[in-house]
């Protein structure tokens, strides 16, 4: 049965409703995409709770990255064909068995990447290979800040930065995910719910703090960051999991230190095909060669999508979240 899982508003994780779809029909331009893997990404959450308006409105399906095979090729399509294996970011629709999707947005996946590494990585790992090689471009020699690092981003973040020959920091919460990140690319990975980071980030950079700070928690590390950084140093503030950040002011850019502040999205970075192209084709090497390894610590069943949010929301979950399509 080809089905959807629709949030009907905004709201919590029950928002959520299996509901039967005709198998679309791709239009001029688009593919039918059969799907296999679907991640599960924090800025659903966002859209699921209506800190972020769901583009188009609720009832929405939401999801953002998704892999699978294509069924069916609408007019003027040229660059696939039924069969192709392919994965996507955006634009959110990725929580259905079927989608139709336009075809400038989906590249092919290599042999030698799997289904399931693709669906998981289109969006957190074109997010990282942005992060660290042009929002920030991290230099081999440097050590850099990088906050949730146990999580989907910052697993695939870490890896990559040790790849380049940066000394990468991490923040986590807790032991466990701390081992995990330090097992994942990063030299030092600090307890930020037991220990200040601020103090710890002092001492192992001897006080002369980083060049960089990757700050995707927001809220709850925003000021501290800031106190991580160097003279000229550059604050990357590129999502907001612990909630926004809303007394941000100019004027601590100069109190500490002259800094400059950046709010990212992935969005502009693969907005023209041939930079979704070239990025995807580096994240997919990064995959193939070993360098970069997708963890998908945590699969569901896309009906089970509910509990997929509220794993991810509780800070239950590491690496990658995928969906799975029977
Ligand atoms: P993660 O797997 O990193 O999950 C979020 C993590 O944030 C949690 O596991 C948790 O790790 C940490 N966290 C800290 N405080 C809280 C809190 N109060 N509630 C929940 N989590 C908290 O998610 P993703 O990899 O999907 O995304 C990481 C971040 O990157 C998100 O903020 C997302 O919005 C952002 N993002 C931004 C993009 C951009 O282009 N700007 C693109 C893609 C993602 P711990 O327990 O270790 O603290």
């Amino acid at each position: 049965m080809a089905y959807a899982m629709v949030a009907e508003e905004p709201g919590k994780s029950n928002v959520f409703k299996k509901v039967s779809i005709e198998v679309p029909k791709p239009k001029k331009g688009e593919v039918l995409i059969r799907q296999t893997a679907i991640g599960v990404n924090f800025i659903d959450v966002y859209q699921r709770s209506g800190l972020y308006p769901a583009p188009g409105g609720y009832p929405a399906i939401l999801g953002n990255e998704g892999a699978g095979v294509v069924q069916a090729t609408g007019a003027g399509v040229t660059g696939f064909r039924p069969g192709d294996r392919v994965a996507y970011t955006m634009p959110g629709g990725a929580y259905a068995t079927h989608r139709v999707i336009a075809a400038d947005k989906v590249v092919k996946i290599p042999n030698a990447v799997s289904d399931e590494d693709a669906a998981a990585s289109m969006l957190k790992g074109l997010t990282a290979q942005y992060l660290i090689h042009d929002c920030y471009k991290a230099k081999a020699g440097e050590t850099v800040l990088f906050h949730a690092a146990a999580g989907g981003v910052g697993l695939i973040a870490g890896q990559w930065l040790k790849a380049k020959g940066v000394t990468a920091i991490g923040t986590a919460g807790g032991k466990e995910k701390c081992a995990l990140a330090r097992r994942h690319g990063y030299a030092k990975c600090i307890d930020y719910t037991k220990q200040d980071f601020v103090e710890e980030m002092r001492k192992i950079t001897k006080g002369n703090g980083v060049p960089a700070v990757y700050d995707s928690v927001g809220k709850t590390t925003y000021p501290g960051s800031l106190k991580c950084l160097q003279k000229f140093g550059m604050f990357v503030s590129f999502g907001q999991s612990s909630g926004m950040i809303e007394d941000f002011k100019l004027a601590d850019l100069s109190a500490n230190g002259s800094l400059f502040c950046t709010r990212p999205t992935l969005f502009h970075f693969i907005a023209e095909r041939k930079e979704l192209e070239r990025r995807a084709r580096m994240l997919f090497k990064a995959i193939a060669s070993g360098e970069v390894k997708i963890m998908v610590n945590q699969t569901f069943a896309l009906d089970k999508v509910k509990q997929a949010h509220d794993a991810l929301e509780g800070r239950k979950t590491t690496g990658q979240t995928v969906l799975k399509v029977e």
